[in-house]
């Protein structure tokens, strides 16, 4: 047998045995429920990732509901794609980045007036999927009631799909969570000067 059959023997025997065992692994998951996934950590891709489940969704005709927590100085191209979308309720919170407004007692009323669409939403089973994109830095700072906010997460439809994004999750978010990715960052082009672009950062 030449090297190059060998090769592809021991080949086949691996992706064989490969097989098996995620269909095994495929075969034992059997639970169908709504999913909490925290995307979080200083890496870019947290609220493209989001968004990506969100088109996902909408492709397949679910129902689905986003809450952005911080507005940015630019019109995002999910927003101005999903905004009238039929199978898309769409609330932006209004008010800048936090650093930009510098006021703590503005920035609480509308995470407060924010969170009561979130809680809405959270409410409704007829809504499949919640995205809630930047929802740990009203935690972090402290303008929403940590326990408020987890205990809309919990007893939400037991169907109903919610993502949340963000840096720096608390351990609370984490603990309720299914399923966690943490975003590390490498590289960042911003670190060479680069400004944001269209289409890749908004
Ligand atoms: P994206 O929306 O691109 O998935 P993100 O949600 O992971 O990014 P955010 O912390 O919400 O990241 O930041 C939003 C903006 O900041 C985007 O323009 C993004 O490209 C940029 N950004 C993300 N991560 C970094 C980073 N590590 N350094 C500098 N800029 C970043
Ligand atoms: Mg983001």
């Amino acid at each position: 047998m030449s090297k190059q059959n060998d090769r592809n023997e021991r080949h086949k025997k691996a992706m064989e045995r490969k097989k098996a065992h995620i269909d095994g692994k495929i075969a034992q998951a059997t639970i169908d429920k709504g999913l909490m996934i925290v995307l979080t950590g200083n890496g870019k891709g947290k609220s493209s990732s989001a968004f990506g489940m969100l088109a996902r969704s909408v492709g397949h005709g679910l129902r689905c509901g986003v809450i952005q927590f911080i507005k940015g100085v630019w019109e995002t191209g999910e927003h101005l794609l999903f905004q009238d979308h039929p199978q898309v309720e769409f609330h932006v919170m209004n008010t800048g980045f936090t650093w930009e407004t510098q006021d703590r007692e503005a920035d609480i009323a509308a995470a407060v007036a924010t969170w009561e669409k979130a809680a809405e939403l959270l409410n409704n089973k007829d809504v499949d999927v919640v995205l809630l994109d930047e929802l740990t830095y009203m935690l972090t700072y402290g303008y929403l009631d940590k326990e408020m906010v987890i205990s809309a997460l919990e007893n939400r439809p037991p169907m109903q799909h919610v993502i949340v994004t963000g840096r720096s999750a608390s351990k609370e978010l984490i603990e309720i969570a299914d399923t966690v990715t943490e975003l590390g960052e490498s590289k960042h082009a911003f670190y060479d000067g680069v400004k944001v672009q269209k289409g890749i950062d908004y």
